[in-house]
């Protein structure tokens, strides 16, 4: 096995921090016991691998507890958001195991009862309509170490408030002409505090409400009273909310009705170095052709991992590794890579697959016959079972296993050298032929010993290389995509003045071999179906294979080269 756990120990984790805090929670009774987690993604974009993180703690904590994990659609920007991402984030919540049962939620549904509640926060006196455009209000806020400058609307008694809010919510006024603030303190050192907006006008059609609403919450004010509704009773969510914390206990004060209460507690987000993880950017990268969709296999999206040969297994094993951490940081991509090799190793089938091929001929071996050999399929699983390999005179290895001038640590074939057929036998190369222009090689001749098959007696005997290798008749043709890291610096966002992360592309990280000649036991693999290539790394198939075509993705090179944690050997 080459792939060793990076740290043994790491795998029994001790309890995280939120763990801890539950456990106490449970010891003093709070909320009958009770757990209950929610995701709550914007349908704004694709999943990323960050969001996996989430969902996994999310109902990786609902499962420890036996609790309950809702789906929440945060759906409250109508400009921003589509069905298409719906659908998407439903896809990939699913494949990657979290079940919500029959509690898939959208904020959307609350808008009446978040309105309602609007409506009874202005009559108590903690709401005013602003007339004021936005600048303005922008102006007034401060900064974190100048107050803010109260609104002349603040003052506004509730019944003027509750007549201007209604109107807002008929129509009655353009987009950005008023806005629904909360009265809390222009004074906090908050900022988040500054009587921040709860509603503001936006004349737009919305993927579910249609064209009911020109009024749309905030945020701040949504994202807390749906916990509220849902009984949530961890909101967790990445550190950058943390300063939001004292915002979302004081709106659910205001319309808090039972003891229950939700609490936000804040973990950090996930990062992984090469790697750009904003909606914003994968968005942009997107639209501006830089990759080939949102599953692109180089893109960090659930959906491109999926295409890429990742499984959900490995996603746990990786968000595991990661843990739950209070401090932001970056996580070395080379362990998400990591991670995939563990659980493939297990589960893959070993084939051969040879992608760029240099025939070799095999002048002692009878010209017209095929020989069936039989071949392990994994050595990490015994029920993994074996499969017939047909073998003849004429095989293709790969280009770069042949040197006629090879350098000393070189055991692969070269003249005058042994080597053997993996599950085949022992072939000597005699001579090679070359182009006479391009100076190429064309063909290799080789000479087989009948007494070297593998499994059989001599098989004992010793030679330092074994290649893979497919019988030219029956090989079949294959496209293989690999794939380089997307970005060429571990920090794709550092760059020099006046470029942007774009900068850092990186141009080759996309290779396409056509002319790949597989066993035939590849004839009917399904998209998704993976394999290891021996000594070639894991591949999965891809979408866009046919029957006449597969296409294969290199979901990872056996060993990372870029890692030194795995290359210990
Ligand atoms: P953006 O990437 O534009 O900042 P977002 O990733 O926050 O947006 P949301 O749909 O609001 O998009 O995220 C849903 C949930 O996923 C939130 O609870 C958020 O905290 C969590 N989340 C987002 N990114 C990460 C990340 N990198 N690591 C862990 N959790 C994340
Ligand atoms: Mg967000």
């Amino acid at each position: 096995m080459d792939d060793k756990p990076m740290d043994d120990n790491k795998e029994k984790q001790s309890v995280n921090f939120i763990e801890t805090i539950i456990n106490e929670e449970l010891s003093e009774g709070k909320n009958d016991g009770r757990i209950h987690t929610r995701f709550p993604p914007e349908p704004n974009g694709y999943l990323h691998i960050g969001h996996a993180k989430s969902i996994l703690l999310n109902y990786g904590i609902s499962q420890e507890y036996k609790g309950k994990f809702n789906l929440r659609f945060d759906d409250t920007n109508p400009t921003k958001e589509e069905q298409e991402y719906v659908d998407s984030i439903l896809e990939d919540v699913k494949w990657l195991g979290a079940d919500w049962e029959d509690r898939l939620f959208f904020a959307s549904d609350y808008f009446d009862q978040l309105y309602e509640w609007a409506e009874k926060i202005i009559m108590n006196g903690k709401a005013y309509v602003d007339d004021q455009p936005a600048e303005k209000i922008s102006e007034q806020r401060g900064t974190p170490s100048k107050p803010g400058t109260e609104s002349p609307f603040r003052n506004r008694i509730p019944e003027e408030n509750l007549d201007l809010f209604r109107r807002m919510k008929a129509g009655e006024f353009p987009n950005g002409a008023k806005v629904l603030r909360a009265k809390v303190d222009m004074t906090s050192p908050n900022m988040h505090m500054r009587d921040p907006v709860m509603y503001r006008i936006l004349h737009a059609h919305h993927h579910r409400t249609g064209d009911k609403w020109c009024l749309y919450p905030m945020y701040d004010w949504a994202h807390g009273e749906s916990d509220y509704l849902e009984g949530i009773t961890h909101s967790i969510c990445t550190l950058e909310f943390e300063v939001h914390r004292p915002l979302y206990d004081w709106f659910v004060d205001q319309i808090q009705e039972a003891e229950y209460r939700p609490r936000q507690i804040e973990f950090a987000r996930l990062n992984l170095s090469y790697t750009v993880m904003s909606k914003r950017k994968l968005l942009e990268l997107v639209k501006e052709g830089y990759v080939n969709g949102w599953d692109d296999p180089r893109m960090p999206t659930i959906s491109g991992l999926r295409r890429r040969g990742y499984t959900p297994e490995s996603l746990k094993i990786f968000a595991e590794k990661v843990g739950v951490a209070k401090r932001n940081n970056v996580i070395d991509v080379a362990l998400l890579e990591h991670s995939v090799r563990e659980d493939l190793n297990k589960k893959a089938s070993r084939v051969m697959a040879v992608l760029d091929p240099l025939k070799v001929i095999i002048t002692n071996y009878p010209e017209n016959e095929t020989e069936i050999l039989r071949a392990e399929n994994n050595p990490e699983d015994p029920d993994a079972g074996y499969r017939d390999l047909p073998f003849s005179n004429e095989v293709y290895i790969e280009r770069s296993d042949f040197m006629t001038d090879p350098p000393k640590k070189y055991f692969r074939l070269a003249p005058g050298r042994e080597v053997r057929l993996k599950n085949a036998y022992i072939i000597k190369c005699e001579d090679y032929k070359t182009d006479e222009v391009t100076g190429e090689i064309v063909e290799v001749y080789c000479t087989y010993d009948p007494e070297s098959k593998s499994g059989g007696a001599g098989s004992q005997r010793k030679v330092k290389g074994t290649l893979h290798w497919v019988s030219a008749q029956h090989a079949i043709d294959a496209e293989v995509r690999q794939f380089d890291r997307l970005f060429k610096n571990e920090d794709p966002e550092n760059v020099e003045a006046g470029q942007d992360y774009k900068a850092n592309l990186n141009p080759d990280s996309l290779t396409i071999m056509k002319a790949c000649k597989v066993e035939p036991g590849l004839r009917d693999v399904n998209p998704g179906d993976k394999f290891q290539f021996q000594r070639m790394g894991y591949f999965c198939v891809d979408t866009d294979s046919t029957p006449e075509m597969p296409v294969f993705n290199r979901t990872v090179p056996l060993r990372d080269p870029w890692s030194k944690m795995s290359s210990k050997k």
